[in-house]
């Protein structure tokens, strides 16, 4: 006796059929159409022995899901057919990309841009098991792969929406760049490139090392200045201290570099891979993948000496090094460091002695100022926009008076330098940052959400009328 009936005889349908029926349930599959599979089938559409899907083509998940490698389909006629070729993507002036299945192959086919290709998805198809283990499985479980999920959440997302966009395009974007002898690439977002602003939300989105997104809002008619920029993080303190945060000193003497003395401070998600801070301890993070970018907020290239130290230091190879040098003296330089909004106030709730780990997510906005052509006007502005118009909204866990402590304390007013332009306390600090109050490292007007509680504590305010005056000439 039929006790159970399936409609419809797509992939689902037949998998809940095949499912019913090992265990021992009889099953009626019922089809409207004249064919079964659903959005399976294919057929010899347009000429004989040419087969098309009619609908799904590509079903890179289906032989390692559960469901798969517990039922026998080869037994039962199911053979996988593999095209020689995955899929390609036709681009404009008659040339293409292929997708062939040695990832070897397809890197050998896409020209410079192959080397990165490999780096991507070489780790990600060795680990492709786990990785479509923890796929095909409900939204909320406990990843048995965390390590090789969270690579696939930072690799797949960084380099594939991420940098992807900025080959495809980056002259267009203002981008450029060209490859040491040995393959490192350095992205040019600022220095012969012109670096628009594009380019600085991209180079934004690398720092946080794509888990995290940044975006640009029109805002004159609520703050009298025209631009913001939004940023926004569900795992605010890996992507904003972990990686966003400039924190790596990389320094080459006169000496070492046969010219001009080096130095900057590295952010990304390479720093993750040489994890030199002492903050990684305290993090219990590192990284270890098979490339890396390193942000370097500098005017000029940096000296091979300090390039051979990063691929020592990250354990890379010339061609898995990809290092984007965007001077503050640029759009797209400028508006990389206000997407630092939010990792200011991580990085000031953790000088404050704040659990980092009952920080759940963060969402931030500054003032997009123009960039000056004068170095340290550029980088005094920048930070004007965070110190004075930044506004941060942290969502924590944890005790009420541990939050409301933390918005309490974080803003900028707190500091006695508060509303003085940065260039001018950064030259009348001898230009050192360290003689600046750190407390002024801040935004200036904090929410604190406590999950636990449902309580939102507010302190602090932007001083619009400050950044007017010392952004602003009235035409
Ligand atoms: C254009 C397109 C491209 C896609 N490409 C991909 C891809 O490359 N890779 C991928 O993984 N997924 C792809 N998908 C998604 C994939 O096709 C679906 O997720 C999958 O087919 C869903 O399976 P299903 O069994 O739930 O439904 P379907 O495959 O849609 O099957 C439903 C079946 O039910 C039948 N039916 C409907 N109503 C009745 C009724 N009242 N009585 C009897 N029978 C009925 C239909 O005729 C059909 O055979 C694509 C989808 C589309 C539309």
């Amino acid at each position: 006796m039929i006790t159970a009936v399936v409609v419809g005889s797509g992939p689902n349908g037949l998998a809940a059929a095949l499912t019913l029926a090992a265990a021992g349930v009889s099953v009626r599959v019922l089809e409207s159409a004249d064919e079964l599979g659903g959005g399976t089938r294919s057929a010899e559409l347009t000429l004989p022995g040419l087969v098309h899907d009619r609908c799904s083509g590509f079903h890179p998940l289906a032989l390692d899901s559960a469901f798969a490698a517990a039922v026998d389909l080869r037994t039962a006629g199911v053979v996988w057919r593999w095209p020689e070729v995955q899929f390609t993507h036709p681009l404009d002036g008659g040339r293409g990309a292929a997708l062939w299945r040695s990832v070897a192959q397809t890197a050998a086919e896409l020209g410079r841009d192959g080397p990165a290709w490999r780096r991507l998805f070489g780790p990600l198809s060795q680990r492709f098991g786990a990785i479509a283990e923890e796929f095909l499985q409900p939204v909320l479980h406990l990843p048995r792969h965390p390590v090789a999920l969270a690579r696939f959440g930072a690799a797949a997302a960084l380099p594939a929406a991420v940098l992807a966009r900025v080959w495809r395009d980056a002259e267009a974007r203002g981008g450029g760049g060209r490859h040491e002898a040995d393959g490192v690439c350095i992205g040019d977002a600022g220095l012969a490139a012109p670096g628009s602003g594009q380019a600085g939300l991209l180079v934004a989105e690398i720092c946080l090392g794509g888990l995290g997104r940044v975006s640009l809002r029109a805002g004159a008619a609520a703050s009298g200045w025209p631009t913001w920029l939004d940023v926004a993080s569900d795992q605010p303190v890996l992507a904003c201290l972990g990686s966003q945060y400039a924190g790596w000193s990389l320094a080459a003497s006169k000496e070492e570099t046969g010219g001009r003395k080096f130095f900057s401070l590295g952010s990304g998600p390479a720093r993750a891979l040489a994890a030199k801070e002492t903050l990684y301890e305290e993090l219990a993070y590192r990284d270890s993948a098979d490339s890396g970018v390193l942000v370097l907020e500098v005017d000029r290239e940096p000296p091979r000496v300090i390039i051979d130290k990063l691929l020592r230091d990250c354990g890379l190879q010339g061609p898995q090094l990809t290092l984007v040098v965007t001077p503050t003296t640029s759009l797209a330089g400028t508006t990389q460091v206000v997407a630092r909004v939010l990792e200011v106030a991580l990085h000031k709730a953790h000088e404050l002695g704040f659990p980092l780990k009952d920080v759940v997510s963060g969402a931030a906005s500054a003032p997009l100022p123009a960039p000056s052509p004068d170095g340290v006007q550029a980088m005094g502005r920048t930070n004007d926009a965070i110190l004075y118009g930044g506004q941060v909204q942290l969502v924590v866990r944890g005790d009420d008076a541990a939050a409301r402590e933390l918005a309490r304390r974080l803003p900028s007013r707190n500091a006695k330098e508060f509303g003085q332009s940065f260039a001018e306390l950064f030259v009348a600090a001898g230009c050192d940052f360290y003689k600046i109050d750190p407390a002024l490292f801040a935004p200036a007007e904090v929410w604190v959400s406590n999950l636990d509680s449902g309580s939102t504590w507010h302190a602090g305010a932007v001083d619009m009328a400050l950044l007017h005056k010392l952004w602003l000439q009235q035409a």
